[in-house]
């Protein structure tokens, strides 16, 4: 099969391209999102775990701005890697992190969740059920304290078209239509409530077109799977998502249309966002899920 942009041998086969126009049909769906006059003159940090997601999208964005395809400036644009403590994972995902934030001269900052609070998803692990939803809530908080006090004003996070519809599909089962409402590309920062906003750049992309991107650009990541990823059920839906949706047109138009229905889903009353009793950050129960999780495992 041929490139349809130049004849050259194709590498995509869904969307015909070559490896030269496969990358710039990536870094254009990057700069879209980017070039939104929102983040002009931001400091922005993007959550690294070492995997291919994030990978990309920091050596897409690096390269969009050395190429001056996007206008901002490398200097304000960090990364951050949260160290959770998952034995025979972590190690490979921080070594990668590292490796791509030297190559492009992006300052990487560690968050360590155990030299903070006496507690890793390790020791978490053994006495949870849930690993896998307490590690997301133990990682979202770092990730959005860190901001938050470091002074960013968004956070950019790697998530995929794939993701974004196990979130969909998700929560549309368990009716948890306010984090629904609250989901997209971007979502807005509030420093009263300190929420800082997120940024999801490749949200049209798919999982495979970020594995693609990687292996051709030689970007650094770690192939290391979870441990605890085993019994996750969001990799079973996942798997089952694509019987539906068979093709990239039909899950990008499945999104669009699910977007456009937001506006009639309740929203939580405002004030029902309060501040956690322990830590400031926001929570809608007393104490933050965060400050729960410590407290249970310490
Ligand atoms: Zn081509
Ligand atoms: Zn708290």
């Amino acid at each position: 099969m041929r490139c349809r942009l130049c004849g050259k041998k194709a590498i995509y086969k869904e969307l015909r391209f070559c490896e030269e126009h496969f990358t710039s049909y990536f870094d254009k769906k990057v700069k879209k999102v980017l070039s939104n006059p929102l983040f002009k003159d931001k400091k922005l940090l993007v959550a690294l775990s070492g995997g291919k997601d994030s990978s990309a999208l920091l050596f897409s964005l690096a390269k969009l701005v050395e190429n001056e395809e996007i206008d901002f400036s490398l200097k304000k644009v960090e990364a951050l890697y949260i160290e959770l403590g998952i034995s025979g994972y972590s190690e490979s995902n921080l070594k990668a992190s590292k490796e791509l934030c030297n190559s492009l001269s992006i300052n990487l900052n560690v968050v360590n969740l155990s030299d903070e609070n006496g507690v890793s998803v390790d020791s978490v692990s053994k006495k949870s059920r849930k690993v896998c939803s307490e590690c997301g809530v133990l990682k979202r908080y770092l990730i959005n304290r860190f901001a938050f006090e470091s002074g960013f004003d968004f956070v950019l996070t790697g998530h995929n078209i794939d993701d974004e519809l196990f979130f969909a599909f998700h929560n549309l089962i368990n009716g948890n239509l306010n984090y629904l409402a609250r989901s997209g590309k971007i979502t807005p920062t509030d420093n009263e409530k300190k929420l800082v906003g997120r940024v999801k750049p490749l949200y049209y992309v798919s999982e495979k077109e970020t594995a693609i991107y990687c292996l051709i650009n030689n970007v650094p990541f770690s192939r290391e799977k979870c441990p605890y990823s085993k019994n996750n059920a969001q990799i079973e839906m996942k798997s089952k998502i694509p019987l539906l949706l068979d093709s990239k047109s039909k899950k990008i138009s499945f999104l669009k249309h699910l977007n456009k229905l937001k506006k009639y889903f309740p929203l939580e009353e405002e004030n029902s966002v309060e501040k956690c009793e322990r830590c400031g950050f926001p929570t809608t129960t007393k104490i933050c899920k965060f400050c729960r999780i410590i407290e249970k495992n310490k």
